[in-house]
């Protein structure tokens, strides 16, 4: 509930504090300022003050925060709890690194199910992950109650592919093709934009430098 409330950009520095708590606990900290977790996640103080007032944690004065209490919460908030299962769909280049590298340092969220047209790769298993022709998909996805899926196909079948699994009730699309895809209201997508990000990097050098 307090998840739905909180800014997105909030949202998206959840699991970046959630990290760096981890380690202070894993260390024995018990607990920590603001000044100390914004020169460890590199976001400052103010912000972190801020984001943490929206989940209710205010820490005290002279104090700071208590680490396993805002742990407890960051794993609730962060359904850590939880393993959510996601599929990606597209085996080539891109989808064999993301395979490979399968969220390792994540405990809730894994690839389980892969899919392709590719019937030199379909029916075996990459990086621990089994590869479907995508006749099977829909099979899957509801046997593995899969409602997230990561888009790696080429940009010309993306929209194609975009329906289809819609049609089969997915619910959120991580995508990484450069297509922006059209999607009913019930479904939730997220573009991953390798080439904006550089642009953004280099634009924000040459302006600004390296210090802000
Ligand atoms: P690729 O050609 O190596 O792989 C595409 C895979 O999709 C192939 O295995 C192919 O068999 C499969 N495929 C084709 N049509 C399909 C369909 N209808 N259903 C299911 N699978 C199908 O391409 P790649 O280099 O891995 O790139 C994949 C996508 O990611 C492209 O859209 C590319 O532009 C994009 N990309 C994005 C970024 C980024 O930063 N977002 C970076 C690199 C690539």
């Amino acid at each position: 509930m307090v998840a739905a409330t909180i800014p997105q950009a909030t949202a998206k520095r959840l699991p970046i504090y959630y990290r760096y708590l981890n380690i202070l606990a894993d260390s024995g900290k018990k607990r920590v300022s603001s000044t100390e977790l914004a020169e460890a996640v590199k976001v400052d103080s103010a912000t972190i003050r801020r984001d943490f007032s929206y989940f209710g944690a205010l820490g005290k004065r002279g104090y700071g925060y208590d680490v396993e209490s805002l742990l407890e919460f960051f794993k609730k908030t962060l359904n850590q709890d939880k393993l959510t299962n996601v599929a990606l769909i597209g085996v080539g280049n891109l989808g064999h690194a993301l395979l490979n590298f399968n969220f390792h340092k994540s405990n809730n969220v894994r690839i389980s199910a892969a899919f392709d047209i590719n019937e030199e790769i379909t029916g075996t298993i990459q990086s621990g992950v089994p590869i479907y022709p995508m006749s099977d998909m829909k099979e899957q996805l509801t046997v593995q109650q899969i409602e997230v899926v990561i888009l790696t196909v080429p940009s010309s079948v993306a929209q194609k592919v975009t329906d289809e699994l819609t049609e089969v009730g997915v619910k959120g699309i991580l995508n990484f093709t450069p297509l922006r895809i059209t999607v009913p209201e019930t479904v939730r997508v997220q573009n991953v934009d390798l080439t904006n990000e550089l642009q953004t990097l280099v634009y924000f050098l040459d302006h600004f430098g390296p210090g802000k």
